[in-house]
């Protein structure tokens, strides 16, 4: 549309594709005519055994929600200080994950200043980089998903600013092998891991992931989230840990009510149940095994090992956007990308039992 004021839209909002949302699980159910407890939803990496009954009770328990929330997170961060061994002053609270990528980058991105990303992974970086109006430099990781280091190298020599990591990454689902990210710290470049699923890497114990390297490398930030561990996806909370240089800048910039008074209080009770949340965590990894051998057995797919929540699968001798819709009109969501690295891929969340059961029946289905 011709906009009625014209130049008034930043030219890199203007040329940037919109983003393409989801679409809300009941206007799903309506389309397909199935009523919404019938769908598989596994297109998301959402936790299917949903928040801790703690968390949930915090939520009905909770009287200050007519107050402003904390802006400064006391009490999350200090129950995430034990969580994460990590003091509370090294520590910022966001609307999720999401909101901490966005603030990085709209700390460090000047006009034309770059950062590195490495395909297949999360969008988001590369999304909000260039809605700071920032230049991307694409490394795509090699044919088993691994990064290719001299090239990131060569682009960290050429004045690259920042690359963000994922471990373990989305959608491929591999970890970070711990010399490569030594590699990439040695660098003049801040190095954001993003540890969204990390929880699932390292099941049953407090998450490590790379946060012993923080205090030797202050280049390193870690992003975190409750959306996928904790089952909070639809309450936006997520936390970084950061060097003090940083996050002494990124608090000038946070909005100050950006966590609400609900996702601290589900978050912080969650925190208080993380031996029962670590043990669904478990069922879902052991899932994730008894997902993966079914998946083993259809000629059409080719399974990726997966230290997530979620598994890649190659779809051999069809469509993969065909059998993503296939299966959707049976009522399974799975995850399909319209990206050249990913065309031929579908990414399947794991869910509970009756979940993977149900998808596999479909499969069936749909491989006749
Ligand atoms: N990082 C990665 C790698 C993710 O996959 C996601 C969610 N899909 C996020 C961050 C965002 O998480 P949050 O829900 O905390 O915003």
């Amino acid at each position: 549309m011709t906009p009625v004021l014209p130049g008034l839209i930043r030219p890199e909002i203007a040329d940037l594709e919109a983003y393409t949302p989801i679409v809300p699980l009941e206007v799903l159910a309506a389309r397909l005519g199935l009523p919404i407890e019938r769908i598989v939803k596994l297109d998301a990496n959402e936790n299917p055994y949903g928040p801790a009954p703690a968390a949930l009770a915090a939520l009905q328990h909770t009287a200050t929600y007519h107050i402003y929330p904390d802006p400064e997170h006391t009490a999350l961060r200090a129950a995430l200080a034990g969580y994460t061994g990590r003091p509370s002053e090294e520590i910022l609270c966001g609307a999720g994950a999401d909101e901490l990528i966005d603030l990085v980058l709209r700390l460090i991105i000047n006009p034309s200043d770059a950062i590195i990303d490495c395909p297949p992974t999360f969008g988001m970086y590369r999304f909000d980089a260039r809605i700071c109006g920032g230049q991307v430099i694409t490394i795509p990781r090699r044919p088993d998903f691994s990064l290719d280091l001299p090239a990131i190298e060569h682009a960290a020599a050429q004045g690259a600013k920042a690359i963000f990591l994922t471990a373990p990454n989305n959608p491929t689902g591999n970890p970070l092998p711990r010399a490569d990210l030594l590699r990439i710290l040695a660098l003049p470049l801040l190095v954001v891991v993003d540890e969204a699923y990390v929880e699932f890497a390292e099941p049953g114990r407090l998450p490590i992931g790379a946060s012993d390297l923080l205090d030797h490398y202050p280049n390193l930030a870690i992003l975190r989230t409750f959306s996928k561990w904790a089952g909070l996806a639809g309450l936006r909370v997520g936390y970084g840990l950061f060097p003090r240089w940083l996050i002494e800048q990124l608090w000038k910039i946070k909005q100050p009510y950006n966590v609400s008074v609900a996702a601290q209080a589900a978050a912080i009770a969650s925190l208080e149940a993380v031996a029962e949340l670590h043990q669904r965590v478990q069922a879902i990894v052991a899932e994730r095994e008894r997902l993966f051998a079914h998946l083993q057995t259809f000629p059409f797919l080719t399974p990726f090992p997966s230290a997530a929540n979620f598994i890649l699968c190659r779809v051999e001798g069809r469509d993969a956007r065909e059998l993503k819709l296939a299966l959707e009109r049976r009522g399974v969501l799975v995850r399909h990308y319209r990206t050249p690295l990913l065309d031929g891929y579908i990414r399947i969340s794991v869910g509970a039992p009756a979940q993977t059961d149900a998808l596999l029946a479909t499969l069936a289905e749909v491989s006749q």
